[in-house]
């Protein structure tokens, strides 16, 4: 048996979903422990390219049980939308293959109207929030005024349950925002379009989860975003609401007992950021925008342009630390192969001293980050599929960025398809 934790080092967008997708070939069970509907994990396969939002990448794999575990902000609407999307493409959904915790909280029908109305009153201050209702949601489940998956099977308490929780929200919707109140028709259909259908995969699973531990089986937990966007490591409060560390795998998952094994670090060649917040290593002008175009960095979810830079090797090499990675998994090595000269950071500038630690976040408005460059490889190795293959320059890159973040980097992936990926795991035994 063996446990494994996917995670994302950086900001987010790393390539999570790419190696999740790959990597259930060796697992039997996969689970997302946490965050919602407001990042998106891209997976091409040969069913067809997949924005995934809330299903865990597992859900192609034939045989492999995917769950939904208690730490995820479970949003009835925009999964049952992701199902149906999922379904037409023939993908088969059934509660063999899919399973929601009972203990998931449920992003209630106010939850993104409080997002968008909360970041309207921000205006400029905003925190650049995907309007997902994922902050309101976290709000109200430590306030414990949401609801639990397993409570739609208990109709007379559940009503009673959520007509309370509604007549607290409006008070916050009324009287703080201005905004018009939730009705209990409105709750009821959103129960009827979207809860129902969703309600035949809800279950135990912390049950299924200890049990298939019991049997040897092994399990792949998958995270939302990365490191630097965990609640309590990263750089707040331009964080997500829930800790998407390796740490937490067990917690959100509904198996606190499982002992992780491995912990596979996602990595991007370069740095992108989506949304508000410091990002030292930002680059601007034409320079920025060939590296968005090359990599088509759009967020998955707001199709939002992303902010781009070179690797952020302070950054990365906290997030390291943060995840207590085990392996790295360094992605889109292809995007880098027309740039004649690639920097990196390797440092930042602060305070009038270069310092390789990542600062403490309100520190970081006044970090600056000092660039190396390293030659580029200028041909194509999007067909590489060994570390031979690879130019030489692609692999000093890659032993750079391995030396700096001290961490082994196993796969280095140069294409957004499942073969697309150089295993490295020899050269490290
Ligand atoms: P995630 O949320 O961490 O899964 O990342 P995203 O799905 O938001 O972003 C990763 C994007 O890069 C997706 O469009 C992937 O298909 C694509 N991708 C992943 N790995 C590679 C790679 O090695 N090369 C290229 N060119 N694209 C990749």
């Amino acid at each position: 048996m063996s446990n494994c934790a996917i995670v994302g080092i950086n900001w987010g967008d790393e390539g999570k979903g790419r190696m999740v997708d790959l990597l259930t070939e060796n697992y039997d069970v996969v689970v997302r422990f946490q965050g919602g509907g407001n990042a998106g994990h891209t997976v091409i396969n040969e069913y067809g390219k997949f924005a995934l939002h809330l299903l865990p990448s597992g859900i192609f794999r034939p045989g492999v049980v995917n769950i939904l575990g208690n730490g995820v902000a479970l949003d009835p609407e925009n999964l049952w939308l992701e199902m149906q999307t999922v379904m037409e493409q023939g993908v088969a959904l059934t509660p063999d293959n899919l399973m929601i915790s009972d203990r998931a909280s449920l992003l209630l029908p106010w939850h993104r109207m409080l997002d968008e109305l909360e970041e309207q009153r921000l205006a400029d201050k905003k925190f650049g929030s995907t309007k997902q209702g994922i902050a309101p949601f976290y709000s109200d489940k430590y306030q414990k005024k949401t609801v639990l998956a397993g409570e739609l099977f208990y109709p007379d308490h559940l009503r009673s349950h959520l007509a309370d929780i509604m007549e607290w929200k409006n008070l916050t919707l009324e009287k703080v925002y201005g905004a018009k109140p939730f009705t209990m028709e409105m709750v009821e259909k959103w129960l009827e379009t979207y809860c129902e259908k969703i309600k035949p995969f809800i279950r135990d699973t912390g049950a299924f989860l200890a049990d298939a531990q019991k049997a040897g089986k092994n399990i792949l937990f998958e995270a939302q975003l990365g490191s630097l966007r965990d609640l309590d490591y990263g750089i707040h409060p331009y964080t997500t609401s829930s800790n998407t560390t390796a740490a937490y795998a067990p917690i959100g998952s509904g198996l606190p007992s499982a002992k992780i094994d491995d912990v596979v670090g996602v990595v991007k060649a370069y740095s992108t950021c989506v949304g508000e917040g410091p990002f030292v290593c930002e680059m601007f002008g034409k320079e920025a925008e060939a590296l968005r175009q090359a990599g088509a960095e759009y967020g998955a979810k707001t199709g939002r342009p992303r902010r781009v830079g070179p690797i952020d090797l302070v950054a990365t090499r906290y997030g390291v630390e943060v995840q207590a990675a085990t392996e790295i998994a360094l992605t889109k090595l292809d995007v880098l192969s027309d740039m004649p000269r690639i920097p990196l950071c390797t440092a930042y500038q602060l305070h009038g001293e270069k310092t390789d630690r990542f600062p403490f976040p309100a520190a970081l408005a006044d970090a600056r980050p000092v660039i190396d460059y390293v030659d580029g490889w200028c041909c194509d190795i999007s067909g590489a599929r060994t570390w031979e293959e690879l130019p030489a320059a692609a692999q000093e890159y890659v032993l750079f960025i391995e030396k700096a973040i001290g961490c082994p980097i196993t796969y280095v992936s140069v294409g957004p398809e499942r073969d697309s990926i150089i295993l490295r795991k020899q050269e490290h035994k």
